[in-house]
């Protein structure tokens, strides 16, 4: 990668493919993909204490509480292979852990190059997350992180409208289309 966007965040809906659309990306322009879902599910597997404290939370479609999460991504951003770029993708959740993220980057002296939201209407949503078959993804669970995201996740959308870090996918496309969306966005 050229350098000149290299440190991305996905903002989307859960369902929307954020994470296969991030590990994409990731792996083009090879810097790491940070993803909290799966940093917290690995926690889980490993039942660390971490993950001892997450897994309630997860199991029911809730957000694990901000203190957990902080202490994880700042102990991720620490790590040597994020100098080149990163993408995070299932983080921030909301407006606290937004300006958190905002702090922690000021002082490593990075910047976020672009936030990308990926944008899905919920109908699609429902239908995507139950053919995912995963643990956490049974209907009661996925309505409940809908209504979670609509809460708290959505209103970051606007923290980085009003910062003019946004820039809006129509995720609502084929696997394909929407990568080819984002290479061109980000490298025309
Ligand atoms: P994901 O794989 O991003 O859908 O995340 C799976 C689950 O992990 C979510 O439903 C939350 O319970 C938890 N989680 C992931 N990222 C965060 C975050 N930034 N803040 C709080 N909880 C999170």
């Amino acid at each position: 990668m050229t350098g000149l966007i290299s440190r991305l965040i996905f903002l989307g809906p859960p369902g929307a493919g954020k994470g296969t659309q991030a590990m994409r990306l990731a792996n083009l322009y090879e810097i790491p993909h940070i993803s909290t879902g799966d940093l917290l599910r690995t926690a889980v597997q490993e039942q660390t204490p971490l993950g001892k404290k997450a897994q309630e939370y997860m199991d029911q479609g809730d957000l694990v509480p901000d203190d957990l999460m902080l202490d994880l991504v700042l102990h991720r951003l620490e790590d040597d292979d994020v100098v080149k770029g990163w993408i995070l993708d299932g983080f921030p959740r909301n407006v606290s852990q937004a300006s958190f993220l905002d702090h922690l980057l000021a002082e490593i002296h990075q910047k976020c190059n672009c936030v990308v939201n990926l944008e899905v209407p919920d109908e699609t949503l429902v239908g995507r997350m139950l053919g995912r078959g995963r643990q956490d993804d049974n209907e009661q669970t996925i309505r409940h992180r809908l209504e979670v995201y609509h809460q708290e996740t959505a209103p970051v959308i606007d923290y980085y409208r009003e910062r003019n870090q946004l820039v809006s996918v129509n995720g609502n496309l084929s696997m394909d289309e929407v990568t080819n969306a984002l290479k061109n966005m980000l490298h025309p």
